[in-house]
């Protein structure tokens, strides 16, 4: 069992931004991460909305927040956690390697990709079906691509891939993005980038193989077949806390939270996607996390 005052699950840039705020306080912490530090923006191709950066590509971002902790000599561990319990007052967290305890928790889970709910489609995840255009999308090149999804991960992996593959196929569900106008009108304007709307996918088209998809209009209710060597899959996310054991407010799925990112239960914070919250971005979940690093040293101080 590995004793600290705080745990941090997850090291996305909400989880790494509270590590390098306990740090700087002298505070006795551990940061949990199961995969690649720093979250969803590993997999984002470009980032164009974070100060200091005009541009600069999502794996350079999460690399520089990684080596950030390094910079501030924090160790990052490596687990995956099964199960958070609440034993007395305290948090215990389990994970595939170790079991950690703490006073105060912090979940910086962040979310994971909502499925289209189709038949087949497990079955195609990895083998025609991604949730990663920067994993993926080169396999593609040259070839006729589909994308799902009217949000900012729909529209900049659409652009992505619009340099890598011969046609972007877009498809989605309104007539109007829900992304930025920016990347909206990118979209609009660029020439390998064919808009579906208002549509759905119906159908995985293909058994072993796939082969591309049918897609709904969902006016009309008129279907037509696309064929496409794969489809990046865009259409929203779900917080990840189904290891948490204990009873914590939640809204609409996601964690509630006070101004000092307190949950419902004493000494439990939630920072970044997996809280309720209306815009979920870099610069706020690093908002969140200096937040509740400040808010858990202030409790440390008065206890
Ligand atoms: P999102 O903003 O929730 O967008 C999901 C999109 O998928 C929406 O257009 C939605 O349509 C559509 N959708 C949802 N369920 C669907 C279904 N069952 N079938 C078909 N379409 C469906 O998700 P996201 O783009 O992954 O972004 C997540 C968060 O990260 C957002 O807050 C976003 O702003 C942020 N983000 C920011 C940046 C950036 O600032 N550079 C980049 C990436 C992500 P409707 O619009 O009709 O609901």
């Amino acid at each position: 069992m590995i004793k600290k005052d705080v745990v941090i699950v997850g090291a996305g840039p909400s989880g790494i931004t509270a590590a390098i705020y306990l740090k700087r306080a002298g505070i006795d912490f551990a940061i949990v991460e199961k995969s690649m530090p720093g979250g969803k923006v590993a997999l984002t191709s470009k980032v164009e909305n974070y100060p200091s950066f005009n541009s600069i590509d999502g794996v350079e971002l999460a690399l520089k927040l990684q080596d950030q902790l390094s910079f501030n000599n924090i160790e990052l561990t490596f687990d995956n956690i099964k199960e958070i319990n609440r034993v007395q007052n305290e948090y215990e967290i389990i994970g595939d390697f170790d079991t950690y305890s703490c006073k105060y928790l912090i979940i910086a889970s962040g979310t994971k990709e909502r499925k289209l709910d189709l038949d087949k489609e497990d079955r195609f995840y990895g083998r025609g079906l991604s949730f990663c255009a920067i994993c993926d999308g080169f396999l593609y090149k040259d070839k006729e691509v589909a994308v799902v999804g009217g949000g900012n991960s729909a529209l900049e992996e659409s652009l992505y891939l619009a340099n890598i593959c011969k046609k972007v196929h877009l498809i989605h569900r309104r007539n109007e993005f829900r992304g930025d106008e920016i990347l909206s009108r990118k979209v609009k304007t660029t020439p390998n980038i064919e808009i579906h709307t208002p549509y759905v996918p119906s159908k995985i088209l293909g058994d072993n193989i796939f082969e591309g998809l049918l897609i709904k209009n969902v006016d009309t209710s008129k279907e037509e077949e696309l064929l496409v060597s794969s489809t990046f899959v865009y259409i929203g996310n779900t917080p990840n806390i189904e290891f948490i054991k204990f009873d914590l407010e939640i809204k609409d799925g996601y964690i509630l939270v006070d101004e000092d990112m307190k949950t419902s239960l004493d000494n439990v914070y939630a920072i970044g996607d997996v809280r309720s919250k209306k815009i979920r971005q870099i610069v706020t979940a690093v908002n969140d996390g200096a937040i509740a690093a400040l808010a858990i040293e202030k409790e440390m101080k008065k206890a």
